[in-house]
């Protein structure tokens, strides 16, 4: 669990729940089109947060595939939860394109509400299928990429539901941040 820093950010890969990250200011939540409460990681943030995030969602609903939409936390010991549509792996097209869309537009939120630290799960690798690892790879990848044009966010962490994926997800930072000092 190495914090590793790059453009004046950090970036964590995490094992625990992301509904008790108390020190960051916002959650990412891996969504359902219709921002209702669902498996995974919905169920559990809405189950946290209460029926008031249901009800703050509902007219944002539906969003689509790579795109992310943000609201207050409710109850979560947060202030934001940014949720993000991720595609389903092989179906929604370019799965890859869309799963990289869904990193931008949540950072880009948090840089419009002046957010200093999110916490993302791992998007679309549950009920949607995507493989972790190509999963990660798109998530830091995209990470890495806009961090340069980022001024608010400074602290960036993925926290992972099972403990053997934290390794593949440092492995993959460690290895685009050697691609990032070779360039
Ligand atoms: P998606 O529908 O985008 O695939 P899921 O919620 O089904 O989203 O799963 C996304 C990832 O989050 C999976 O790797 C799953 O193991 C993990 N996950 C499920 N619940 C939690 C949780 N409470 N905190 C963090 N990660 C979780």
């Amino acid at each position: 669990m190495t914090k590793r820093h790059l453009h004046g950010a950090t970036l964590e890969c995490v094992q625990g729940d992301i509904v008790h990250q108390p020190d960051m200011e916002s959650v990412v939540n891996a969504a359902n089109a219709e921002l209702r409460i669902g498996g995974g990681v919905a169920g559990a943030i809405h189950r946290a947060a209460g029926p008031g995030l249901e009800r703050e969602c509902r007219p944002l609903a539906p969003i689509r595939p790579g795109q992310a939409v943000i609201t207050g936390a409710h109850n979560l010991p947060n202030r934001y939860v940014v949720h993000c549509l991720g595609p389903i792996y092989g179906i929604d097209q370019p799965s890859d394109m869309l799963l990289a869309s869904c990193y931008k537009n949540a950072l880009q939120l948090a840089e419009q509400n002046m957010i200093a630290s999110i916490a993302f799960p791992a998007i679309s690798t549950g009920a949607f299928g995507y493989p972790m690892e190509s999963a990660v790879r798109v998530a830091f990848k995209t990470i890495i990429g806009v961090l340069p044009r980022l001024s608010s966010v400074k602290y960036v962490r993925f926290v992972l539901f099972h403990h053997a994926d934290v390794r593949v997800c440092e492995d993959v930072l460690v290895d685009l941040m050697e691609e990032n000092d070779d360039a």
